[in-house]
Formats: C-alpha cells, sequence, structure tokens
C-alpha cells in the first residue's frame, strides 16, 4: 500500500529585522527587534538548500500534494518547505482554510470593466477571510512552542479591523488550552458579524474607543511589557502562512504568472507583503520563471502607502496619515506596520522584474462600492475590499496601465456577507457623510411588501396561495395566462 509521507525535511528559522539587521532565535515570541524595536521576518536558514531540487522537481512534488490525504498538508503546508519548516505534523492546525476557487469573472462584467480577470476568493475560509492562512501558520507554531517549551497557559492577544480576531478566536478555541485569546477591538468600528464571531468562539472581546491604530499601540504595549502571543500581522509567523495564496494562484496557473496582475488591498500591508513574499520564493527556487505584477490598492480615506509611492523616488518620505471612515473598513489603517516590510519587498520586486512590478493605486470611496456592487451582481461574492481591488483595477485600465493580453486576479479578501451592512447602508441611502459616499438610485435594490399583514386570516392556504400568485403577478406585469 502507498502511503503518503510527511515532509522529513526541516528547516532552521530564525527572525530577522529589518532595521538593524540583528538575528534572534525563532523559538522566542519576539514582535519588534529588542535591540532597535524594527519589524522582524522570518528567515529559513536552509532556504537556499532547497535550490538543490529543481524547479521541475519541486513542481512535481507540490502537484503531488495536491491529492494528499494528510489532513495537515490539505492546507497552507502543502507548501511546507517554504513556509514554517519547524513544525512537526502533530502541531498542524487545519481548519479547512485555504485553496480558495478562483473565479473568472463573467463576460458581461467583463465588458463593463474592459479587462479580463478573475476574483480569488479568500471569503471562502473559514472565518470567511483570508487571515486564516496566517492564523494557520501562527497557531500551529505556537502549539509547537507549547509543546517543545512544556507551556502551561499562553495568552493570545490581538488588535483587529474585525477579521483578525475572527480568526484567532477561531483558531485558538479549536486548539484550547493550553492557549487563551483575548481580542481588542475598537468600539463601533467593525461590523455586526465580526463582533459576533470572536464572541461566539468564547474569546474575550474587549472594546476600545478609537480607531484601529489606536489599539495597536494598546497591543503593542502589552506584548513589549507582559508574556503574551501577539496575533497581529506584526507576529511574522502569520505573513509566512499568508504567503501560501501566491503560492496557490501560481499553481492554479500551472506555475505561470508572467502575464497575471495581482490585485490586493493594503491595510496593516500584512497581505500584500506575504504576497510579494511568496512570490519571490518561487521565483528564487525557479518554480516560476517570470513573477506578476502586483498592484496594491488603497482607498482616499487611508492612503499612506499610496502617497509614499506617488513621490519621486528621491523625495519619498514615509507618513502615517490619519484615517477617515472607509468602506473597505478591514484595511482603515493609517500607520500599517508592515510598512517597512513592503519597502523591502517591493525593491526586491522591482530590481527583478521591472519599475511596472509593483505599483500603488488610490480609489474613491463611491468608486469602492459601486465596484462592489457591480462585481455581486454578475455573480461573485466580493467584500468591500475585493470591491476596492475592482475599483483598482478599473482605475488602472482607465490609466492605461493594464496590457492587452494580460490577465488581473482580484483579492476578495473576505466574504461579502462580513460587510453587507455597507451595501445596506448604499441600498437605503443612509451613509453618514464622512464616507463621502452618494448612492445611486438605479442601483439601490430593496424587498417589495405584498399583501397586508393579515391578508391570510380567514381563508385557507390555497386561497392564500391564490391570493398570493395573483399580487406577485400583478407586481411583475404578467398580464398573460398561459393556458393548459
Ligand atoms: C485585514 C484585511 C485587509 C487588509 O490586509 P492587510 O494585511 O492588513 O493589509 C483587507 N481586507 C480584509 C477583509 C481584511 O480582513
Ligand atoms: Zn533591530
Amino acid at each position: 500500500m502507498k502511503q503518503d509521507i510527511f515532509p522529513t525535511w526541516r528547516g532552521e528559522m530564525e527572525y530577522v529585522c529589518l532595521g538593524c539587521g540583528k538575528t534572534w532565535p525563532a523559538d522566542q515570541l519576539v514582535y519588534a527587534c529588542p535591540s532597535c524595536n524594527g519589524v522582524l521576518l522570518l528567515r529559513d536558514k536552509m532556504f537556499p538548500f532547497l535550490k538543490l531540487v529543481t524547479g521541475e522537481e519541486w513542481r512535481l512534488v507540490l502537484d503531488g500534494r495536491m491529492g494528499t490525504r494528510i489532513n495537515a498538508l490539505r492546507g497552507i503546508f502543502r507548501f511546507y518547505e517554504f513556509l514554517a519548516p519547524i513544525v512537526d505534523q502533530e502541531d498542524i492546525v487545519w481548519l479547512g482554510e485555504a485553496h480558495t476557487p478562483i473565479v473568472e469573472a463573467a463576460p458581461q462584467l467583463r465588458n463593463v470593466v474592459g479587462a479580463s480577470f478573475a476574483y480569488k476568493n479568500d471569503g471562502q475560509n473559514p472565518s470567511a477571510s483570508f487571515k486564516d492562512r496566517g492564523m494557520a501558520c501562527a497557531v500551529s507554531y505556537l502549539k509547537w512552542l507549547c509543546r517543545k517549551k512544556n507551556l502551561d497557559e499562553v495568552l493570545c492577544v490581538c488588535a483587529s479591523t474585525g477579521d483578525t480576531s475572527a480568526a484567532a478566536a477561531l483558531y485558538t478555541s479549536y486548539v484550547g488550552k493550553p492557549l487563551r485569546c483575548v481580542v481588542l477591538l475598537p468600539r463601533g468600528k467593525v461590523t455586526p458579524q465580526q463582533l459576533a464571531q470572536p464572541l461566539g468562539s468564547g474569546a474575550q472581546v474587549l472594546e476600545l474607543p478609537g480607531v484601529f491604530d489606536d489599539c495597536m499601540r494598546v497591543v503593542e504595549i502589552l506584548a513589549a511589557k507582559w508574556p503574551v502571543a501577539l496575533l497581529n500581522s506584526k507576529n511574522s509567523w502569520r505573513i509566512l502562512g499568508q504567503e501560501s495564496y501566491a503560492m496557490e494562484a501560481a499553481q492554479w496557473y500551472n506555475w505561470d504568472v508572467s502575464d497575471q496582475f495581482f490585485f490586493v488591498p493594503i491595510g496593516n500591508a500584512g497581505n500584500i507583503t506575504a504576497i510579494m513574499s511568496g512570490f519571490l520564493k518561487l521565483y528564487e527556487l525557479g518554480i516560476i520563471k517570470k513573477l506578476p505584477r502586483i498592484f496594491g490598492v488603497q482607498s482616499s480615506h487611508a492612503d499612506p502607502v499610496f502617497r509614499y509611492y506617488d513621490k519621486p523616488e528621491n523625495e519619498r518620505v514615509w507618513q502615517p496619515v490619519t484615517v477617515r471612515p472607509s468602506v473597505a473598513q478591514a484595511a482603515m489603517i493609517g500607520n500599517p506596520v508592515s510598512f517597512p516590510r513592503v519597502r523591502m519587498l517591493a525593491e526586491k520586486f522591482i530590481d527583478t522584474a521591472g519599475p511596472a512590478a509593483f505599483q500603488v493605486i488610490r480609489v474613491e470611496e463611491q468608486e469602492i462600492i459601486e465596484a462592489m456592487i457591480l462585481a455581486n451582481r454578475h455573480g461573485n461574492i466580493a467584500c468591500t475590499q475585493g470591491g476596492e481591488c475592482l475599483a483598482g483595477l478599473m482605475r488602472a485600465v482607465k490609466l492605461g496601465l493594464i496590457d492587452e493580453n494580460s490577465h488581473a486576479v482580484l483579492d476578495s479578501t473576505a466574504h461579502s456577507l462580513k460587510f453587507v451592512d455597507f451595501q445596506n447602508m448604499y441600498f437605503n441611502d443612509s451613509f453618514p457623510p464622512d464616507y463621502e459616499v452618494r448612492p445611486n438610485p438605479d442601483l439601490a435594490n430593496k424587498p417589495v411588501e405584498l399583501l397586508s399583514p393579515d391578508a391570510a386570516n380567514g381563508i385557507d392556504p390555497a386561497q392564500f396561495a391564490e391570493l398570493g400568485a395573483r399580487a406577485v403577478a400583478e407586481k411583475l406585469g404578467l398580464n398573460k395566462e398561459v393556458k393548459k
């Protein structure tokens, strides 16, 4: 009998500081450089040895793993050797995340947009956002660490624009002891669905006034002063897990992404960082022959990364911004913690694939919500951030940045249902003024009430059905009855 084999390869991981270059051992919980407070990345010192396997051989191994029956390899860890090759099979938590479908835009939608594209529906992950990719990695690592170090309680903490806390609560509740989960949310700045998720998973939810950036500062102090595990994207293990998005997309297109444009919303910039890093790893290993192009998208209400790259190279100064309310609420971040990672990876991308390989596009709130509505009226399940990607693509088409025979992949980072309140505000024309969204009444779609509430009183179900059918026919203008 042929048996699936869990990879035997093990790497040697360490944290590397992007500020001072110092390294720190991977079996510690560190989220900022203990020496200079800089942003960290994880590096596998053994990675160069993976090049002893040819790109062709890797492709065969990875394609072979598509049929695995080992649960630990069914999710992000199909790409085990490239992510966190120190965790063992027994530590890996898989809750059904990853391998989300890439759905081609309907021909009618493609015609409206003027470019051919697809959505990668990362809202089809278990907690309904891409955050599950990173959480699967971070929580698997924590399990490994607890086992190695015999820890009997680890307090897991995160600040969130909604989806990180949903994912953190889900994954830690699956593991249970020794993990305990506390999430900090900006009061009133997450959707009711996103608030319900950690509550449902049994996490302790603490609400603070302010916006995400304020909660993030609180969590940073907590992580620096007390022994807690931080589950924000400052946690470099999360970035590793999120690299799987790029790897899956490359595999989906049979390892050729040379004519692909990837559109990614930028909030804390963890996702776009991870996606670039994932493609670079595949490129370095010869698994893909050419890098795709990456477009980051930001709303004009939270656009620090756009502002930075909008300037000529010698005039660029990094400056956080104060955010204004945004329908792309999960990306409403004025001081993205991963910005130094973006700068480092964008440079690598541009060095390898030319100046067009990494660009940032800015869109307006009105464009974001209307792009989402447009997408969803053509069979998609895009969230507002997915709408932001489509708005970015439409802007890029207008700016002449998209070649004729290229194809775009848009990240719908969450499921539309998480952000349905923004759709409702659009349909009901109830946006507070600072969103700067003016609904177009032609796009509104509202339920129509037929019959009075007491219409069923005193008649039998057959009579009621007859009455109902007549009311529907009248409303739809079906005036000719078909004789049978
Ligand atoms: C977190 C999140 C983003 C922003 O991603 P970053 O990694 O913070 O840039 C976008 N969309 C959704 C749905 C999210 O949950
Ligand atoms: Zn440092």
